[in-house]
């Protein structure tokens, strides 16, 4: 790791400017410290915006939930008010890492997070993320890799509360300088490396997460999320669902679905939503929705599984929804 300045931002204002080219933010901490141990990243001074205060509010006005950016995993998991109409946020936050990450680990780290692929974190691969020519994952051990947009990198994004939020259609207040604040959909604030290689977002230099929108949904809405690790604890998912369902009786009347560790960004299962909206939710429609998710995939020599494995939780949960509605 390189040594580095440390200093502790205690308002907005005096976070920003500490900000230069060779400056980090610093959360929780948990993935920058993690890319610096890896020699990924070395900033030449931290700014600690942990102790901003006001940043780790949870609160419901007017018809949309604000979640401050420096709420942890766990306060998320824990919260009530959460639970109650945005379940899939809340256990996104409580099936992540293991419980002493997610007493450090914040939403705004979390959702910037960089992805885990081992290629990218070895600093012994120049891979086209880090500016070279070659996608290593492509042609090699690509088991937990992407199965949508592949093609020029084959990461998956990392975050699974980014995976619920863009499900329930969350949006994000981005504070620049001089208190230039701009709102942003979080579905379209990730981009994939077809947009840039490079990022995985399109925050500006400086710029912070300052606070996370998300609609309250139908109160006849469910909010489900599922996670499928290799084992059952203190593991990274190689498939996760967020899904937000509308129902009428056993008719689905609109459907928010978003598959998690399958492509670049959190992936929106369009030909799912479109194939099971208007129609009774049952083994064979949950089924042929599930086939229609994967229809467009373009599985790597190695992840070739996961398309049996979505198709099955996508079932299952479709499933899950018509029997809690
Ligand atoms: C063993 C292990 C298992 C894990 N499993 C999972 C999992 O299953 N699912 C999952 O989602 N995650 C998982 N994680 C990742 C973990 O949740 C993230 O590393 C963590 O959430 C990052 O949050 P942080 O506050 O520590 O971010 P930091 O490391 O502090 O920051 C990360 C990045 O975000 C920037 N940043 C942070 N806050 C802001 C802000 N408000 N505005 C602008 N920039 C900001 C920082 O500058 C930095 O670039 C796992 C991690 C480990 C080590």
């Amino acid at each position: 790791m390189n040594n580095f300045e440390w200093a502790d931002a205690k308002s907005i204002d005096e976070a920003q400017s500490l900000m230069t080219d060779a400056s980090a933010y610093k959360a929780g901490g948990v993935d920058l410290l993690d890319l610096m141990k890896e020699h990924i990243a070395a900033p030449k001074r931290i700014v600690n915006i942990r102790n901003l205060q006001g940043f780790d509010q949870i609160k419901e006005d007017g018809g949309v939930l604000h979640l401050g950016p420096l709420l942890t995993l766990a306060q998320i998991a824990d919260d009530k008010t959460i639970r109650s109409k945005w379940s899939a946020i809340a256990d996104a936050a409580a099936n992540a890492a293991t419980p002493q990450i997610r007493n450090m680990a914040t939403l705004g780290g979390n959702l910037l997070q960089r992805p885990r692929c081992w290629y990218f974190r070895n600093e012994l691969f120049p891979c086209r993320k880090k500016g070279g020519e070659i996608c290593y994952a492509q042609q090699g051990e690509n088991q937990y890799h992407a199965i949508f947009n592949n093609q020029l990198c084959a990461i998956v994004h990392p975050s699974a509360l980014a995976c619920a939020l863009v499900a329930h259609g969350a949006k994000l207040e981005l504070s620049g300088a001089k208190n230039q604040k701009r709102e942003v959909l979080l579905e379209e604030f990730l981009t994939l490396p077809s947009v840039d290689l490079h990022r995985e977002n399109s925050i500006q230099s400086g710029e912070l997460i300052t606070d996370i929108r998300v609609p309250t949904p139908r109160a006849d809405a469910k909010s489900i999320y599922i996670k499928q690790g290799e084992k059952e604890s203190f593991d990274w998912p190689i498939a996760e669902i967020a899904m937000v369902l509308t129902m009428d009786g056993e008719t689905c009347k609109s459907a928010s679905i978003v598959l998690g560790a399958a492509a670049p960004v959190p992936h929106r299962a369009t030909e799912a939503e479109q194939a099971i909206t208007g129609k009774k939710v049952d083994e064979q429609s949950a089924g042929a929705a599930a086939k229609a998710a994967l229809a467009t995939a373009t599985p790597l020599a190695l992840n070739g599984y996961k398309l049996a494995l979505f198709e099955n939780l996508l079932t299952r949960t479709l499933l899950q929804a018509k029997g809690n509605a």
